[in-house]
């Protein structure tokens, strides 16, 4: 007797809904919980089919199931719970999770179900995932101007230098056509150019996980090193350390251009100088690579070293301050990370700057 008492007591003040239902589908039990969830009181629903708490689609197949749960033994919910919609008394339809059980008294079965109202729950997940939704649809829209603003910025250059070697070409014609030939060549390689800066950057907006491999961040260190040379068109300034092998795993492209900015951004600080140096180093350790870029140009002062990875903050003329900012995103992308280390500092300087780009050595059975 007390322990019917206590179980009487416990189940009318459960928070959640407990209700129990015999096989032709009548409710036979029916708590207070279940009656502030569902808006009936215990009068209206005990002893009536379940199927008034459920919207008519499910409440339409609520008895076949239980039937084809009698012959058949399948369990689609006993002993699992799911999320299900119930209905309320005044026709509302609102989530909620049922878990039920089965229990036998004197060869009758019975079926016992505790229901909890997920209303908030769906809200605030269906709140998350708009914002979600909105922040990433924010993030591609500021990718998608970054990337044009690069673009433009890029590929001024070459395009100012064709239209000057045109203009120079158009005087040489008459007077001197084999040096015309020559700035017509010259023409030819700055058109290449562009094209080349165009297709880094559709790789770099059209990344997909089919172009992620593992790779060795020696080639793409020396390709980008190699490619700046090519640009800078003068002595050479830039020094690359011995190089050991490292395994990467993402995109080389991106890579790539992550250094083709630390160096032409090294290029750029110490322009002007009587003696340029730059400097691209490596080492290896803890499962990770780490890539330093150092030059002896003025550096960074304080102030702009907390902007430095901000779009547009910019210390040029002409330049757009997004470069750092698309090769900090490009690294996070790699579970990497690029950062400016600021003096005193443990890499050996040149007096200048020094940016690092720390990233996970690849082990197959990761990706695998
Ligand atoms: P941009 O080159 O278009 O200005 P970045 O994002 O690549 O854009 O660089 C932002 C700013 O960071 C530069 O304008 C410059 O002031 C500073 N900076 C970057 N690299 C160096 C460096 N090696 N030495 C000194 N300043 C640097």
């Amino acid at each position: 007797m007390y322990e019917q008492e206590q179980l009487k007591a416990l189940i009318e003040t459960a928070v959640d809904g407990v209700l129990s239902i015999s096989a032709d589908g009548r409710v036979r039990l029916y708590n207070k919980a279940s009656e502030r969830m569902f808006g009936y009181p215990a009068e209206d629903v005990l002893g009536r089919d379940v199927a008034m708490l459920m919207p008519e689609m499910i409440a339409a197949s609520h008895a076949q199931y239980i039937n084809n749960y009698l012959d058949t033994g399948k369990q689609r919910i006993i002993g699992i719970g799911r999320e299900v919609e119930g209905k309320r008394a005044d026709g509302t339809i609102f989530p909620l999770h049922l878990s039920v059980g089965e229990f036998r008294d004197k060869g009758e079965r019975f079926f016992v179900g505790i229901v909890r109202d997920l209303t908030r729950e769906v809200e605030t997940r269906q709140r998350n995932q708009a914002m979600a939704e909105q922040l990433d649809l924010i993030g591609r829209h500021s990718a998608v101007s970054e990337m044009g603003a690069a673009l433009a910025h890029e590929l001024n250059q070459p395009l100012t230098a064709i239209d000057l070697f045109l203009a120079a070409a158009e005087i040489q014609l008459e007077k001197d056509p084999e040096k015309a030939r020559e700035t017509f060549q010259r023409v030819r390689s700055e058109a290449t150019r562009a094209g080349n800066i165009v297709r880094r950057i559709r790789e770099m907006v059209e990344r997909s996980d089919s172009d992620r491999c593992a790779f060795d961040v020696r080639d793409v260190i020396n390709d980008a090193v190699q490619l700046c040379r090519m640009v800078e068109r003068k002595d050479t300034v830039i020094s690359v350390e011995p190089l050991s092998p490292a395994s990467v795993f993402g995109e080389p492209t991106q890579i790539q251009m992550i250094i083709v900015n630390l160096v032409k951004n090294a290029l750029d600080a110490t322009d002007g100088q009587q003696e340029r140096k730059v400097s691209v180093r490596m080492e290896t350790s803890d499962q990770r690579v780490r890539i330093c870029v150092l030059d002896n140009g003025p550096g960074v002062s304080d102030e702009f070293a907390e902007q430095l990875f901000e779009p547009f903050q910019s210390t040029k003329k002409k330049g757009l301050g997004i470069g750092l900012s698309i090769c900090s995103t490009i690294a996070e992308g790699h579970e990497g990370k690029l950062s400016y280390l600021a003096p005193p500092h443990q890499v050996e300087s040149l007096g200048g700057a020094a940016f690092l780009l720390d990233l996970p050595l690849y082990r197959d059975e990761i990706h695998d």
